[in-house]
């Protein structure tokens, strides 16, 4: 792709949920301020960080796949597990999505073996339209 080698990249595993992919919330743009890069790449399922649930395997490794992929092609710098509250795709309570999306970062790092940071982040709801992004940790 044009310019990609001279562009630093990250790659986002977050939720599909289209209120985090409008424009006025633009999670996409924020998350590359957020890992000082050019550009993220977005893996988009519903529930992120219900990914690691026994019943979802076949799915995270399909997941685990993508990323692996990604990693490969644009060496990027960071990985993010982003993920958010009032989720429909991992419906529990904001303080186990805090829980689930470190679990879930970690185990993206393991999984993969990526050797750069593999950030977990939660989007806090506000309105439909307005999400806070909340660090929540890093492996
Ligand atoms: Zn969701």
């Amino acid at each position: 792709m044009w310019g990609q080698k001279h562009k630093k990249l990250a790659v986002a595993l977050t939720c599909a949920d289209w209120r985090l992919h409008q424009r006025k919330v633009d999670l996409n743009s924020r998350l590359a301020k957020l890992l000082g890069v050019h550009g993220v790449d977005l893996i988009a399922v519903p529930g992120p960080d219900g990914l690691t649930k026994p019943e979802r395997s076949s799915e995270w490794q399909a997941t685990i796949g993508q990323t692996k992929l990604l990693i490969g092609a644009h060496a990027p710098r960071a990985l993010v597990v982003a993920a958010h509250q009032r989720c429909a795709g991992h419906p529990v309570s904001d303080a186990e999505h805090e829980t689930d999306v470190l679990a879930t970062a970690k185990a993206l790092k393991a999984e993969t073996g990526f050797d750069g940071p593999v950030r977990a982040v939660l989007a806090v709801y506000h309105s439909d339209t307005a999400w806070a992004l909340k660090p929540i940790g890093e492996f």
